[in-house]
């Protein structure tokens, strides 16, 4: 109901009207009204694609199509209605945010927020209704091709980033779809390999962050996954869409399916399955005059609601899910008209890629390299020219701009001259296969060498680069180590330059035969559009490094649970893969094992000293119910301002079930002045320390005595506080 207020002001007699509010009872009601007027075709249509990238409404009934786009990283650029083929608009660049991965490395919600948050506005701007991210697969082997598009290798990391995202995507009236719900965990057979996997390692590694989405987030929509679980295909898996997310975690939006992940009528109209994209890949170009009539939510289900095989009940429940999207996105009071590549979103492409480069070695202090000496730099490698933002797969971007690191280090470095060699090439980027490079690998690798010897410093960039098999959708990496010859050419040019420094590009961790070769070492992620000036920042010393690995770097990858088992743990035997690391995924596997990696979770170096100190709790006994309230003091006694994480690990040394030998349960992120001391105040609930227990199908807090393992790196633990649980 309006209302009208009379406000007297200086004499004056204004009238104006309140916003209205509307609350969620008055929604379920327009949606109960909606339904009544819907012919069952108008129904149907809801619940499949028009086109690859939209869903119809009701045009008759005002109810507008709904827009989607990838995502994660940025909104994608405009496709054709049918296929896959780039539109050619002029107006659709965006600002490419750094990968998930780096967003994971900052340790520091804030800065998910700020980037979800931005992409919502480009999205707005854009005009597109869903983002088709994040993403939360739980990194098992670093392998996958689609790891940089997730957050890592710990549950608790992913959710406590994952919920900040959706919620600044979505304070635009944009929905999140957090994906790929769940198991998807590698890209080899992704259509249909099947996984089988414990209970307790389903609930404790690989939902967590999906809960949190669902549960904290609020995300609006749930993209189900290609692969299957237990039997049956992710988009229309009972346990997993029927019991899990919509019993279990009461989840109200809509399931969408991830693009042609739908296999069958019945299982996807019972099974919890909303809305159908993607299917018959090359849309009108099929047999069929129109093919989207065709999909499984299409005519099929028409035909099996008219005949009586299924219950209208059900068409319902998936249009009340989709106008529930409909009235919180294109039908929401929300008429912000966001905004594309302004300058804050550059702002904070830029924190989020500052913030989440790892310095993972540095010895004889390479980095930072000062900016006022005219010093001749060798900067070799591929990586330090190629576009990153293009290619992957669904999360590539058209950027409106893209800095490289060489482009961002001759901006920071003006005293400096620098010198420029390739040193190997990757071939150009292709969906799907691989295309060598045409140019000469030995002229390339000479060439480059003769630069490093004449330089007062060799600073090589390298890593792996989205092409087909190196960190790209539709194929996993073949090998561990670095491609195209990169490890032997690390190792050739330190032999004639003792001052080398490394600044590796990828979304996964790789294999460093010639670690020891090199003075310093930084893991630089994909960063986006601010990805060369970020690295300079963190080069010059501008920004001091405080990212911290959400993932373990094996040093071989047979030392890492998912590659311990053979095949069948990985990647399967073509038909079902069996998830034998159970619940030991990441350092998990590493310490319950003893198995030293060559980095370890949560690493992270910085140029200042840190220490961590005083750790104690408020008591040492609590109920389940309480929270356990942790302090710690963080000191800087180094030089310059930086940042801690400081990483609190539980571990429970006796047990009745099998326990990894720690798992992080809180982390802080810490800005600390030089010389100067902070009070860190972490609040851990009780409940935090259950585990799954399947017989019950219940979380147990198991009573007796935990370990708290204080520190600032799964490796390295400064203080171990016990407190029992009554
Ligand atoms: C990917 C999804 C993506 C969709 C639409 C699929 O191939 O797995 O992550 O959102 O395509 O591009």
């Amino acid at each position: 109901m309006k209302r009208l207020l009379l406000l007297p002001i200086i004499g004056l007699t204004l009238s104006c009207q309140q916003p209205q509010t509307t609350t969620a009872d008055d929604t379920e009601r327009k949606i109960d009204e909606l339904i009544k007027q819907m012919t069952l075709e108008e129904k149907i249509a809801m619940c499949h694609a028009q086109s690859k990238f939209s869903s119809p409404g009701v045009p008759r009934l005002g109810i507008p199509e709904l827009w989607y786009s990838d995502g994660p990283h940025g909104v994608r650029a405009e496709v054709n209605w049918d296929d896959w083929g780039y539109a050619g608009w002029t107006n659709d660049s965006c600002t490419a945010f750094p990968a998930l991965t780096a967003l994971a490395s900052t340790f520091n919600p804030e800065r998910s927020l700020e980037y979800g948050t931005a992409l919502g506005e480009e999205a707005k701007y854009r005009r597109k209704n869903v983002i088709l991210g994040p993403g939360v697969n739980i990194y098992r082997t670093p392998l996958n091709g689609r790891n940089f598009e997730y957050m890592g290798e710990d549950p608790y990391l992913a959710s406590e980033l994952v919920v900040p995202y959706i919620q600044g995507v979505q304070s635009n009236g944009v929905a999140a779809s957090v994906k790929h719900f769940a198991l998807n965990n590698q890209e080899k057979w992704r259509g249909n390999i099947n996984v089988e996997v414990s209970d307790r390692a389903l609930y404790e590694i690989y939902l967590p962050a999906f809960k949190a989405a669902v549960t904290e987030g609020k995300t609006w929509t749930v993209m189900g996954s290609y692969n299957q679980f237990r039997g049956q295909h992710c988009c229309h898996n009972e346990i997993l869409l029927n019991n899990i997310l919509k019993g279990e975690w009461q989840f109200d939006g809509a399931v969408v399916t991830d693009w042609g992940a739908v296999h069958d009528t019945k299982e996807a109209a019972l099974n919890g399955l909303d809305i159908e994209m993607g299917t018959w890949t090359n849309g009108l170009t099929s047999s069929q005059s129109f093919a989207y009539n065709n999909y499984f939510l299409a005519q099929p289900f028409l035909e099996m609601i008219r005949n009586g095989e299924l219950p209208e009940s059900v068409l319902d429940d998936k249009v009340r899910r989709i106008l529930r999207l409909m009235f919180r996105t294109c039908m929401s009071n929300n008429h912000s008209t966001g905004s594309l590549v302004s300058d804050a979103h550059k702002a904070t492409a830029r924190r989020v890629a500052d913030e989440s480069i790892v310095l993972l070695k540095n010895n004889n202090a390479f980095f930072p390299i000062d900016t006022a000496k005219a010093l001749t730099i060798a900067v070799i490698g591929e990586n330090a020219t190629r576009s990153m933002v293009k290619a992957g797969g669904s999360s590539e971007l058209k950027a409106k701009y893209e800095i490289s690191p060489l482009d961002g280090l001759k901006a920071q470095f003006p005293q400096a001259t620098f010198v420029y060699s390739l040193g190997y090439a990757g071939g150009p980027a292709a969906y799907g296969r691989v295309i060598p490079s045409p140019l000469d690998a030995d002229s390339l690798r000479r060439a480059a060498i003769e630069a490093a010897e004449k330089a007062d410093l060799v600073v090589f960039v390298g890593g792996l680069n989205k092409n087909h098999q190196q960190d790209c959708e539709d194929g996993d990496r073949q090998e561990y180590e670095l491609p195209y010859g990169q490890g032997e050419l690390i190792e050739a040019l330190a032999a004639v330059n003792k001052k080398i420094g490394v600044v590796l590009i990828s979304g996964n961790a790789v294999g460093m035969p010639w670690v020891d070769k090199v003075d310093a070492i930084m893991q630089a992620w994909y960063l986006g559009s601010e990805a060369g000036n970020a690295i300079a920042d963190v080069v010059s010393g501008r920004v001091n490094p405080s990212g911290k690995l959400p993932i373990s770097f094996p040093v071989k990858l047979e030392d890492s649970g998912a590659h311990s088992f053979g095949e069948i743990a990985f990647p399967g035997d073509g038909v079902n893969e069996k998830y034998l690391d159970d619940i030991l995924v990441g350092y998990r596997w590493f310490d319950t094992k003893n198995i030293k990696p060559l980095f370890a979770f949560g690493h992270g170096l910085s140029y200042t000293t840190f220490g961590i100190s005083d750790a104690n709790t408020d008591k040492s006994s609590y109920t389940a119910g309480e929270t356990i309230k942790l302090t710690a003091k963080i000191s800087n006694s180094g030089k310059m301002k930086g940042a801690e994480v400081l990483q609190v690990y539980a571990a429970k040394p006796e047990s009745e079930v099998a326990r990894a030998a720690k798992e992080l349960k809180a982390f802080s992120k810490c800005f600390v002045e030089a010389g100067e001391s902070a009070t860190v105040n972490i609040e851990i609930p009780a409940e935090r320390l259950a585990y799954f227990d399947e017989a019950q199908h219940d979380w147990v807090v198991e009573p007796g005595k935990y370990k708290l393992l204080v520190g600032n790196a799964s490796d390295n633990i400064t203080d171990t506080l016990t407190i029992e649980i009554k």
